[in-house]
């Protein structure tokens, strides 16, 4: 199959080799690791905490304007998510182990989409990577504990000749949750608020502590 099929790099999509799973080597040195310890308080934790206690937080890459990581959140959104979704679960084994040894992690849970969304797309790529870290590590997935609807807002520009609508999503508690310390997991934060408005949903159940992982961080 491969010699008519070849197998190529879901980032930049050339043949890989042999000892290439999904990414090829040149897309795999360019990816901007954090290289994040998950012992030491980094930037992602201190500016969630900031708002929201939490118990950790960790970023697998930096995001940046043209580079890899860019393109592979890209890929990983709107394309090709089993291909480049898989080499991210195994880059997320790793920190997920330290920090299940040191929490004792009792579920996974992802940043919803809005099933409008899910329905075009066809996926959500967070739920899909949840799943594979789920069946890789034992621990389970709570799929409802959150759910998302859109809130419009109106924004009037200085002039007033123009209006328009942002739609902006809202995070809110769905179904409760049992006491524990959970691993809650976006695909990049930027600003932080979609992480900080999930983690104060959470915190509506009782007796649950949340340790934030991403996949890439904008700082
Ligand atoms: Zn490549």
């Amino acid at each position: 199959m491969d010699f008519f099929f070849p197998k190529r790099c879901a980032c930049c999509s050339k043949i890989l080799s042999d000892n290439e799973a999904n990414l090829c080597v040149s897309c795999i040195s360019e990816i901007p690791f954090t290289h994040w310890s998950v012992d030491r308080e980094n930037e992602l934790y201190k500016k969630i905490n900031s708002y929201v206690p939490i118990l950790a937080a960790y970023s697998l890459m930096y995001y940046y304007e043209n580079t890899s990581s860019k393109a592979i959140i890209y890929r990983l959104k709107y394309q090709n998510f089993s291909l480049i979704g898989k080499e991210m679960s195994v880059l997320f084994e790793n920190p997920i182990k330290l920090f299940q040894q040191k929490h004792s992690l009792h579920g996974i849970v992802y940043v919803p989409i809005h099933e409008k969304k899910k329905k075009i797309r066809g996926y959500n790529q967070l739920e899909e990577l949840s799943i594979s870290l789920s069946q890789k590590l034992g621990i389970p997935i709570f799929h409802k504990a959150l759910k998302v609807s859109h809130y419009q807002e109106s924004q009037t520009t200085k002039n007033k000749l123009l209006r328009f609508k942002r739609r902006r999503n809202v995070f809110e508690k769905n179904e409760s949750i049992p006491p524990g310390n959970y691993l809650l997991i976006d695909d990049v934060s930027t600003s932080g608020s979609t992480i900080v408005n999930c983690v104060r949903e959470l915190h509506k159940n009782s007796k649950v502590s949340v340790v934030v992982i991403t996949m890439a961080v904008a700082l």
